[in-house]
């Protein structure tokens, strides 16, 4: 069986969501093959260690077991940056100054605003900022975010496709997520970086996750076709919703592990809730 891997980001504690995902991977992994946990911690501004401390505390309550240590991604910065220089070197990335603000005036002005894999798809304003003005507004410390020269990492990774276990084979399509950011000055590498970086390093071969994160898997696909890295299947499932249908989200208290764990509940009768019955 295949290595595989729950990977979350410590902002907030697990809930009924997570354990569903967690537990998936888990069971991707079995019989015989391996099953990692990572732990996505590049945001400082929003993951807090305590979390993280409680996120593996509950994994292990509910019965997982994975392979020790996890992976901590802020161990890592140089190694995403030294990817980053690569693609760097490829004339790929560009320097983008906008906030969310010009993003969204330009939008509104423009009237098209097809939405990507991390909200509306970048409309391209700093695109062609020449060298000089980018380095100058840089070294005056203002702050920027590189981004991908989506079209052309396509033109030259040349055409793309990557295997989902129930969609089948999926095309790449740049145009679907544009010029994602893959790095921010106080963040030196984006998700998408650091999770294809990752995965080819620890050796997974069946990416489990959300639907929710369907798009963003073709910008995984160009990044390890640009950085040469080796290419798993990957597995979107279904998102965990409430009675109502509605998606989980961090913010519902109850659904918690904690909140379930001091109901008294088992770790077999949330396993059951999570969608995982004995
Ligand atoms: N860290 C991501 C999250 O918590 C998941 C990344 C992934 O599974 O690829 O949403």
């Amino acid at each position: 069986m295949p290595t595989a891997r729950f990977a979350p980001s410590p902002t907030g504690p697990l809930h009924l969501g997570h354990a569903h995902a967690a537990i998936f991977a888990a069971h991707a992994a079995e019989p015989g093959g391996r099953f990692l946990v990572r732990i996505e911690d590049i945001d400082g501004a929003r993951c807090r260690p305590e979390f993280a401390t409680a996120i593996l505390d509950d994994l292990a309550w509910l019965g997982l077991d994975w392979e020790r240590p996890e992976r901590v991604q802020s161990e890592h910065m140089a190694e995403y940056r030294a990817a980053l220089a690569r693609l760097d070197a490829m004339g790929l990335l560009y320097p983008c100054f906008c906030t969310r603000a010009d993003i969204a005036r330009e939008i509104g002005r423009s009237g098209a605003a097809p939405h990507g894999t991390d909200g509306p798809i970048y409309p391209g304003i700093c695109r062609a900022l020449p060298e000089a003005e980018a380095r100058r507004r840089m070294d005056s410390g203002e702050g920027f975010a590189l981004r991908l020269r989506a079209d052309a990492a396509t033109a030259r990774s040349g055409p793309l496709a990557w295997r989902d276990e129930e969609a089948g084979e999926v095309t790449v399509d740049a145009a679907a997520f544009g010029d994602v950011v893959l790095a921010r000055k106080d963040t030196p590498a984006s998700y998408h970086l650091c999770v294809a970086l990752d995965d080819a390093l620890q050796g997974v071969e069946l990416v489990t996750r959300g639907r929710d994160l369907f798009t963003a898997t073709s910008v995984h696909r160009l990044l390890q076709a640009l950085l040469a890295l080796p290419v798993p299947r990957w597995h979107h499932h279904d998102l965990l919703t409430d009675a109502k249908g509605k998606r989980l989200a961090k913010r519902d208290r109850a659904a918690t592990l904690a909140a379930l764990r001091a109901a008294g509940k088992s770790p077999a009768a949330v396993r059951a809730l999570a969608g995982f019955p004995d």
